[in-house]
Formats: structure tokens, sequence, C-alpha cells
């Protein structure tokens, strides 16, 4: 198992979140409404069938992690909080299962499992190109060893391609060093089709006091820009509070005004400072505002500068429901596919997108091994 990064790096394991949201139906009922939405909110270009193969894969997904790998989920904290509107998921209109996926105990537990399966790893090696026979059929890859700056050749019987999203394409990224985004070249050029490659999420992001830094989207509510915002000035209160109830730029509602004046704004950024209230104050409104004061000196009354930050993709090597690729001994999953998600995505299903076809990504190839002659 090679990985561009250490070997738990990526998105997955990125430092500066607390984890990462995991949703999926609350039950076998909820699978249709889920999958309707996935449907909606993709703008219809999802793919049914992985859609179907994806949702329905989830709960088992969860069982495996928690039961099997003994990866300690975080939970709602009570059946009634799990109903609160901050559980809703992002573009989703109700309430969902909704897991918290940490990274220490993910950590542990995969370390632990490697561990026991004997596994390979190989980390700082980064996946150059793969090698055909004459067939069109992949049967080998060449790593860089980034470490000992050398070329490794390797002999393969199945490859997976994991290698997470398009985010590293970009100057401003939200996303870790290594998501090197250069796989669904490597795939393409191997015959390998891009799906929904075009849909990425775009984030607001601050640029000024301090880069790299995710802005809450659900404290748009109290923004005052420092600049006057095109289009939406009239109604900007109206569009402030839509703005609030999701993270990445969609050109589904009204508030895109916001995401496309801060587009404008340039390299700079759309100047803007917080108006906290000053009663009544919202726990997570207090959460943030100490956060940002400790961890990061930036009092809500300074100036702040935001701009976007591409984040994570919705596209990308197609797969079908088993994981293939189409091209023989290839097999691709995570956030380097698309297609089970379409244009936007409900927040909490790219870290279930890995899981459920990581797993499937596995047998299938595990599988196209097996078939595969002994090599000298
Ligand atoms: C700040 C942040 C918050 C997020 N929050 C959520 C959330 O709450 N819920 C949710 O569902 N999703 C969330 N996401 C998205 C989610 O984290 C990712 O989509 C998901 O973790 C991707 O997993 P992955 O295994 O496909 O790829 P990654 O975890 O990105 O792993 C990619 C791996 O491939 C390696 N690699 C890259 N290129 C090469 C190469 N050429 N050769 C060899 N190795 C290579 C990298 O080193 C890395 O190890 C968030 C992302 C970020 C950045």
């Amino acid at each position: 198992m090679a990985s561009a990064g250490k070997t738990m790096s990526g998105s997955s394991f990125f430092p500066g979140t607390w984890g990462l949201g995991l949703i999926g139906p609350v039950s076998e009922d909820d699978e249709q409404d889920l999958i309707d939405t996935i449907q909606t909110v993709g703008g219809g270009v999802a793919d049914p069938e992985l859609v179907q193969t994806f949702v329905h894969g989830i709960p088992q997904a969860i069982k495996w992690l928690e039961q099997d790998l003994g990866v300690e989920l975080q939970r709602p904290q009570s059946a009634e909080s799990a109903q609160q509107k901050q559980f809703i998921p992002c573009f989703d209109h109700k309430t969902r299962m909704w897991r918290g996926l940490t990274r220490k105990p993910l950590e542990d537990a995969l370390t632990t499992r490697i561990e026991s399966l004997g596994i390979r790893l190989l980390p700082r090696h980064e996946l150059i190109d793969l090698v055909e026979d004459t067939d069109g059929k992949i049967v080998g890859a060449t790593l860089y060893d980034r470490t000992n700056e050398r070329l490794v050749p390797m002999a393969v019987k199945a490859t997976i391609i994991a290698a997470g999203g398009t985010g590293g394409l970009f100057e401003r990224s939200l996303t870790s060093a290594d998501v090197l985004s250069s796989s669904q070249a490597i795939a393409l050029a191997h015959g390998a089709s891009l799906t929904n490659i075009e849909f990425m999420q775009m984030m607001p992001g601050f640029i000024e006091p301090k880069r790299n830094l995710v802005f809450n989207e659900k404290t748009w509510r109290y923004v005052k820009f420092d600049q006057p915002v095109d289009n939406a000035d009239d109604k900007l209160d109206d569009l402030l509070e839509q703005r609030s109830g999701y993270g990445p730029f969609t050109s589904r509602l009204d508030s895109r005004a916001i995401d496309l004046a801060i587009d404008q704004a340039g390299a700079e950024g759309l100047a803007l400072h917080y108006d906290f209230p000053r009663e009544d104050v919202p726990e997570f409104v207090q959460t943030f505002a100490t956060w940002l004061q400790d961890e990061h000196g930036i009092a809500p009354t300074d100036e702040m500068r935001v701009a976007m930050y591409a984040h994570a993709a919705n596209g990308g090597i197609k797969i079908d429901m088993t994981a293939y690729t189409g091209v023989e001994g290839l097999y691709a999953c995570g956030e380097a596919t698309g297609g089970m998600h379409g244009a936007d995505r409900i927040g909490g299903l790219s870290s279930a997108n890995g899981i459920v076809f990581g797993r499937i990504a596995g047998a299938s190839a595990a599988l196209a091994a097996q078939k595969e002659p002994e090599t000298a």
C-alpha cells in the first residue's frame, strides 16, 4: 500500500479539523429518501446504480468499522439531540444517522488491522504511472520513493487507486498537501474515464489575518461587509441567513450571490468583520469566537478577508458498482472517484463513500488478483 504522504494521510487525516462527519440512512425506510435526495442535490447527474449501492452499503460499512475494526465512532448525545437542526447534513432536508469519525481511534484500529494482515506499507511513495500489457491490462505501477529520490517499479495483479480528490490542483486549497490530484489523469491516460469531474466543492476560507482556515458557515448571518456586495445589497440579510445553512458554494440557491461576491473580490479576498450578538449568544458562536481568538489571535471585530478555496471533489474516476474502472486490473474508490454524488454533495457522504466503495474495491481487486497466475 503506497501513499504519497505518510500511511494515514490525505483529507481523511487532515489535522485542521476535529474529524469527519459521516452520515447514512436512519433505517431501511430512509434509504429511498436518501437516494432521492442525493439525486436532487446532485442535480440529476449522479449514477442511479452507484447511488443505490452506496446508500445501501453505508449501514454495513459502519457496522464493519465499529464491530470488526473496533473504531469508536462519535454519536449525537441523545435521540432528541440527533433530531436537532444542527445534525441536518449540509444540503439535506432532514436528519440522518450521524456518526463522527475522529483520527486517533481510526488510526489505531487501522494500524492493528494492517499489522494483522501483514500488509507491506510504502509511505512517501508516489504513483507516477501505471504499466499496461499489450492488451491494455494494468500489470505494473511506477512509484517514486520521495525519501530516497528513486523510482520503484512494481509488478501488480490488481491495482486500486484511492488517492483522494482534485483539490491539490488549485492554488488555494483546503486539503492536505499530499493530495496530489495526479491519479485521475494517470487513470485517464490508461483508458479509464472521468465523470462529474467539473463538480468541486469550493469553500470560503480566510486569507487574512491568517490563511487556510475554513470559514464557519453558521456565522455568515453575523457578517458585516466592509465593501459593497454586487446584486445583493437590498436583500443581504436574507441571503446571509440562507448562506449560513451550508459550507461549500452551490449554484442552486440564491445565496450564491455571496460566493460570487467573494470570487469577484479576487486574490485579495472580500473584506468583512463579525457583529456577534451581545446577549443570548448561541453556543456555537461562543465556541467559534473563543477558538478564533485563542488559537489564532483573531478578534471578531478585526477586518478579515475571505476568498474561495478548492475543498473536496464531487467527481472523479468513473467506476461501476464493483469499483471497477472498465480497465482490466484497475479499480478505484473514495474521493478519487465520482458518480455517487453528482453536482452537489450532501455533507458526510464523502467519508461514507471512501468506506463503502473502499471495501468493495478491496474485495473486487482481491478477487481479480486471485485469478491471476503466480508470477515468478
Ligand atoms: C477540512 C476537511 C473537512 C472535511 N470534512 C468532511 C466531513 O465532515 N464529512 C465528509 O464526508 N467529508 C469531509 N471531508 C472530505 C473527506 O475528508 C474526504 O473526501 C475523504 O476523507 C477522502 O478520503 P480518500 O481516502 O478518498 O482520500 P484522502 O484521505 O485524501 O487520501 C488520499 C491518499 O492518497 C495519497 N496520494 C495522493 N496522490 C497520490 C499519488 N499520486 N501516489 C500515491 N499516493 C497518493 C495521499 O498521500 C493520501 O494518503 C473533509 C475534507 C477536509 C479537507
